[in-house]
């Protein structure tokens, strides 16, 4: 049994004993599959696009076995992953990624050789009230994760980044963010995510650790925390309840379906180039008053359910992502029209009660 425990600065990392033994027992279980990756370890495979990831590589690779370590904080949702929970490639542990024996002792336990980083905060209003917690996970997290898989010759750790860490775009200009744009991040969420994605490439840089990163729009589809402003918008429809729209409901964010994201990093783990940073996203652009008009149309009710609310402090007006180098280097592209994705998302929440009501006691939005 390996027991979690909270990270403390300047403790378990300094641990040769501990480092030793997670590099003895850092070796692939033998013939499991063609592919260079036999043992992948997702962390945050309970969250949303986690588990659509995990479900992909178990349904996609038989061979291969996935090794989910997630922490379930309130976002974190086992029955997001219960269809897979007794398929026999797979294995969940309840662990920190910033409890650097907890990630040792798992990478040597399972083998692992691939390590794919979704694990996070990952709410922009919940980094307003607890900034620290975004600090905390996804920047000092991820360095700990990285220590461990140095000390482990992981050969490849793929780390999940946002457009939203280069800031925002005006509403109206042509311009979008390459993959060498600057880091302008304006919120906690999103100057937690930069902070990740340099101390990513510094491993890269110093250390040589084989490092991909990709950064991503925004996704929909099922299985999305009910904080989120799709599932937000769809049950609250549902219930005949206002949909809390922003002032500025003009803001525009890029769409991406999961399982399209999840195709582009199979992609990336497959074909991409170590120390290379590559942008996903779709070009399709919706305001949240599309999105709010788009949902009560779909679910037949009234246009007069939407009800302005203020905007939360430092809201970005717009990102987009151009991603030319990873549709013409990997051959990647969007195959779910926005359409077709969209309708069944809303679909999905409608004819699922049973798996969101559970959840909107631990979900801000809900909350008197
Ligand atoms: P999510 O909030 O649904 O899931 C996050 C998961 O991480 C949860 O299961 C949670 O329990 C787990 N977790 C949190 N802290 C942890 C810790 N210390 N150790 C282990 N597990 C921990 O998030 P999501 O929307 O699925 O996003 C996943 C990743 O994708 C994040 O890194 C996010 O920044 C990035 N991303 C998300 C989007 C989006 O539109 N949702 C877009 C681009 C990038």
């Amino acid at each position: 049994m390996i027991k979690s425990r909270a990270y403390r600065p300047g403790g378990e990392v300094a641990n040769a004993a501990v480092c030793k033994t997670a590099i003895q027992g850092c070796k692939s279980p033998p013939g499991l599959s063609n592919m260079n990756m036999k043992t992948i370890l997702v962390t945050g495979g309970c969250g949303f696009i986690g588990s659509h990831f995990v479900r992909y590589l178990l349904k996609k690779y038989p061979r291969v076995r996935v090794v989910n370590v997630d922490l379930l904080t309130y976002a974190g949702n086992p029955e997001n992953v219960k269809d897979v929970a007794k398929n026999p490639g797979y294995r969940f542990y309840k662990a920190d990624i910033g409890d650097y024996e907890a990630m040792s002792a798992i990478f040597k336990k399972e083998g692992v050789d691939t390590i794919v980083n979704f694990a996070a905060e990952s709410d922009n209003n919940r980094a307003v009230r607890s900034p620290i917690d975004f600090a905390r996970t996804n920047a000092l997290g991820t360095a700990v994760l990285l220590e461990a898989a140095r000390q482990c010759q992981i050969k490849r750790f793929h780390h999940i980044s946002t457009c939203e860490v280069f800031g925002q775009l005006s509403l109206n200009s042509r311009a979008s963010f390459l993959e060498a744009s600057p880091l302008r991040p304006r919120t906690p969420y999103n100057a937690s995510k930069a902070a990740a994605d340099l101390i990513v490439k510094s491993y890269y840089h110093t250390f040589g650790l084989p490092v991909t990163i990709s950064n991503c729009c925004n996704n929909y589809g099922t299985h999305q925390f009910p904080e989120k402003v799709i599932p937000v918008f769809v049950i609250k429809a549902l219930k005949n309840q206002p949909l809390p729209v922003f002032k500025s409901s003009g803001n525009k964010r890029e769409w991406l379906h999961v399982l399209d994201h999840c195709r582009a990093i199979d992609l990336i783990l497959q074909k991409g180039k170590i120390g290379e940073t590559y942008n996903i996203g779709s070009g399709l652009e919706k305001t949240i008053n599309q999105i709010a008009d788009r949902i009560l149309k779909i679910l037949k009710k009234p246009k007069t359910l939407k009800k302005i609310v203020p905007d939360r402090p430092g809201h970005d007006t717009r990102y987009l992502l151009n991603c030319q180098k990873i549709r013409k280097e990997l051959g990647w592209k969007p195959q779910i029209k926005w359409e077709d994705g969209f309708r069944e998302t809303v679909g999905w929440y409608k004819n699922n009660p049973g798996w969101w009501e559970p959840l909107l006691a631990k979900s801000n939005s809900w909350k008197k």
